[in-house]
């Protein structure tokens, strides 16, 4: 890991990583009437939509796949069995995130977090990103 700076993150919640977990989470936060960029804020450190999926081999195909949990509130894509399946969950993701507009913020690593004054966090994050 190279350098790192810090950057004081002014919300009471931050989710990080936006894989199934992330997204799952911001979805629950919003039904709670939370507002994402204002009062949560998701972070992650891919630069594109995918979470573990996204570094997937291309010789694993969507037919190939145990199965695909869906997020909560949509259904499970529908795609070409032979196509790479971490094409179809980034546009399954990258959908999901930008109809929900959950604004994620990437490609940003997140190395520390510390508790500050009030509600803030200060995270640390690789200099690489943000
Ligand atoms: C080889 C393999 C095959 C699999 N096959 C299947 C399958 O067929 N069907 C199935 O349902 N599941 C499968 N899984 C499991 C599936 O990939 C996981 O269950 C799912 O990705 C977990 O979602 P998650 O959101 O917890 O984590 P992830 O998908 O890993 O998402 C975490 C996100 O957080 C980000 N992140 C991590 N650390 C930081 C940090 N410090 N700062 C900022 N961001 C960070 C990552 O970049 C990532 O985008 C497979 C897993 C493996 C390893």
């Amino acid at each position: 890991m190279g350098r790192s700076s810090e950057t004081v993150i002014d919300r009471r919640i931050v989710v990080i990583g936006a894989g199934q977990a992330g997204l799952s989470t911001g979805y629950y936060l919003q039904r709670e009437g939370l507002r994402a960029g204002v009062d949560f804020e998701i972070l992650d450190a891919n630069p594109t939509p995918g979470g573990a999926w996204s570094h997937r081999w291309d010789a694993l195909t969507f037919s190939l796949v145990n199965g695909v949990y869906d997020l909560p509130g949509s259904p499970k894509p529908v795609a070409d069995p032979d196509e790479p399946a971490r094409e179809v969950i980034k546009r399954y993701y990258g959908g999901y995130e930008r109809d929900r507009d959950l604004k994620i913020s990437r490609p940003w690593r997140v190395v520390a977090v510390e508790s500050i004054a009030g509600d803030r966090f200060a995270l640390r994050h690789a200099a690489e990103s943000g």
